[in-house]
């Protein structure tokens, strides 16, 4: 086999938020928080492979970890560090900061960065909200998010989308406020419009080649790196199906499964992949 060529010399971002396929968004109608324990867990043996995939093509990543996950795997949490990736938060327990007060929001992240920090070992930069939920209603977030000692934010995609997204705001990384930047998922502007290259659905959705062209479109037109995200869920086509939900969520969520792991070795065969501080030259405030 050859060895892979980047095609680009620019390092592109990778992130993986690190949640179970039971604690993502879209399910929260039909399965109860209270119920996360009695779950059978995937997440150990998906981020297990996604460190294998990963070791395999040389390249590091940014872990947004809920806290929740965090307290029930310790080894797995201290494997990624060890690794030589960069362990950040996804709060504890996925709760949407759109759904919530100043306080609770402030008791979620604080306890998620206290968690991973103490089980982790490292310092814990960057925060990304569930479900990208910081938009024009709840600006607020940011400010809690730096008085939690947080330094950076990964919690905008500036796309059009029915549960998330403030189109208009900044495509790359831009100072919120004193402290704290927020690194927006990538889009690729055309027509007016910003398009989604940073992941999500859209990868499973769409061809490989059109992710691709979205990303070395950043890459030479904008000249910047990409951050591109995915979930451990997102690669095990064998999860449990959870039952009641509706067609569109079932779509979103089943679609591709099986597909996706042989696109991300593409992926990560086609550009240069490192964790979000190294590639943004974040430091510890
Ligand atoms: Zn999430």
């Amino acid at each position: 086999m050859n060895a892979p060529v980047p095609m680009m010399t620019l390092v592109n971002a990778l992130t993986i938020d690190v949640e179970d396929y039971f604690q993502v968004s879209a399910f929260d109608q039909h399965i109860h928080r209270d119920t996360w324990d009695q779950m059978p867990s995937r997440v150990e043996r998906n981020v297990e492979q996604l460190l294998a995939l990963l070791e395999e093509n040389q390249a590091h990543a940014t872990f947004f970890t809920l806290g929740w996950v965090a307290q029930r795997f310790p080894a797995l949490t201290r494997r990624i560090v060890a690794e030589g990736h960069e362990l950040a938060s996804h709060g504890y327990g996925h709760r949407r900061a759109s759904d919530l007060d100043h306080a609770a929001f402030s008791d979620d992240i604080r306890s998620a960065k206290a968690l991973l920090e103490d089980v982790g070992g490292a310092a814990v930069l960057g925060y990304r909200a569930p479900s990208f939920s910081i938009g024009k209603k709840n600006l607020w977030a940011f400010d809690c998010i730096a008085e939690a000692g947080y330094c950076y934010s990964s919690s905008v995609y500036p796309v059009q989308h029915d549960h998330y997204g403030m189109p208009d705001a900044p495509r790359f990384p831009y100072q919120v406020r004193a402290g704290l930047i927020e690194i927006p998922i990538t889009t690729t502007r055309l027509f007016g419009r910003n398009l989604p290259a940073g992941g999500g659905g859209y990868f499973r959705f769409a061809p490989y080649n059109l992710s691709r062209w979205a990303i070395l479109r950043v890459n030479r037109i904008d000249k910047r790196p990409a951050i591109f995200y995915f979930h451990p869920w997102e690669i095990d086509p064998e999860q449990p199906r959870v039952n009641g939900v509706g067609a569109k969520t079932r779509f979103r969520h089943y679609l591709n499964l099986h597909r996706t792991q042989a696109r991300l070795r593409r992926l990560l065969c086609d550009f240069k992949w490192d964790r979000v501080d190294k590639v943004f030259d974040v430091e510890a405030a």
